[in-house]
């Protein structure tokens, strides 16, 4: 049985890697300063006696020294998330982004320990060839919309990461997450479904932004984070960058009429305006689909449940918190 580190660990995502990984009878060591993250969110396994987690930044390198020494590999997933936190925080973004990545590549250099990073499909950009490979042009908006520094910020950690493989045989692999969905997300950070899910149960109106024809692809966090593990504990991986993802595309709209269906919600669906919401110098991504043929390739992978189970499942866990 092997040790990992996930940095972010209490968040939506990690506390799913977490479970995952006791499960298979790994030790899990966790560091997560709850910024977007919560403890509530470990209640499942805060018992479990090979699970450890510190609440505690990773900038703080000696706490980072101390704990990347005990595992096998880190997942390195905290980073601020979130299109709303990242459009209202910006120089916040990019410190944790590029510093806090800095230092988890660097400590697991010194040891040759195996690190992922949790990059994003948002480094495709206003990329207009979809379903994105990973191989394609990366197209991003200018300096001036601020949410673009998410996805500089996130491709200089990429950069870096290939870097450490290239110059130094460190092992590491990139894994650039779609839109991932599933019990513990929250709205508060402005993600659709969760937030669409509260609306239609309160009877509240659906918001959709724009005129709703924007597309998205959306996973359950358990077919995510079956390939994070898999990719993990194969050699073949490192240096390599993979999509993760569902290639079952809807738009916006439809996703909010299929909301409203499958909650019998009498909610009507609202637009608001892009401006509305978030301001002058905001731009949103028509497309977003990721091509999965590397995935598939390399560890046998396709998600195993559609966009239907994953909204009974999000109306299930939001049905519960009325
Ligand atoms: N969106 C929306 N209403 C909401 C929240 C989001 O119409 O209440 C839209 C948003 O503008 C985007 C899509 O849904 O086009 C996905 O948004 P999310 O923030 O979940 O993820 P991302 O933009 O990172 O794909």
């Amino acid at each position: 049985m092997a040790s990992y580190l996930i940095t972010g660990g209490a968040g939506f995502i990690g506390s799913h890697l977490a479970e995952a990984l006791l499960a298979r009878g790994h030790h899990v060591w966790i560091i997560d300063d709850l910024s977007t993250g919560s403890i509530a969110n470990l209640d499942p396994i805060r018992e479990n006696p090979r699970l450890q987690y510190f609440v505690d930044t990773i900038m703080n390198t000696a706490r980072m020294a101390e704990l990347i020494d005990r595992v096998d590999g880190v997942f390195h997933l905290a980073a601020a998330v979130g299109v709303r936190l990242i459009f209202e925080n910006p120089v916040h973004t990019i410190q944790t982004n590029i510093r806090g990545t800095e230092i988890v590549l660097e400590l697991a250099a010194r040891k040759k320990k195996k690190v992922q990073i949790a990059s994003t499909s948002e480094v495709y950009g206003k990329g207009a060839r979809v379903p994105f490979r990973e191989s394609e042009d990366l197209v991003l908006g200018p300096t001036t919309c601020p949410r673009w520094s998410y996805a500089c910020s996130k491709l200089i950690d990429e950069f870096l990461a290939l870097a450490y493989w290239r110059e130094k045989q460190m092992p590491t692999l990139v894994t650039r997450f779609f839109n991932t969905v599933g019990p513990r997300q929250t709205g508060r950070y402005g993600m659709v479904i969760p937030n669409f899910v509260g609306q239609a149960l309160r009877g509240e109106a659906l918001t959709v932004h724009g005129d709703g024809r924007q597309t998205r692809s959306f996973a359950h966090v358990r077919d995510v984070v079956r390939a994070v593990i898999e990719l993990m504990e194969r050699d073949d991986t490192n240096g390599e960058v993979f999509n993760i993802g569902n290639p079952q595309e809807v738009s916006i709209i439809d996703l909010a009429r299929r909301i409203l269906e499958l909650t019998g919600s009498h909610s009507e669906i609202r637009h608001v305006p892009y401006e509305e919401v978030y301001g002058p110098d905001f731009e949103d991504l028509d497309r977003r689909v990721p091509d999965v043929t590397k995935l598939a390739g390399t560890i046998d992978w396709s998600a195993l449940q559609d966009l239907d189970a994953i909204l009974r499942a999000v109306i299930e866990t939001e049905r519960g918190k009325l």
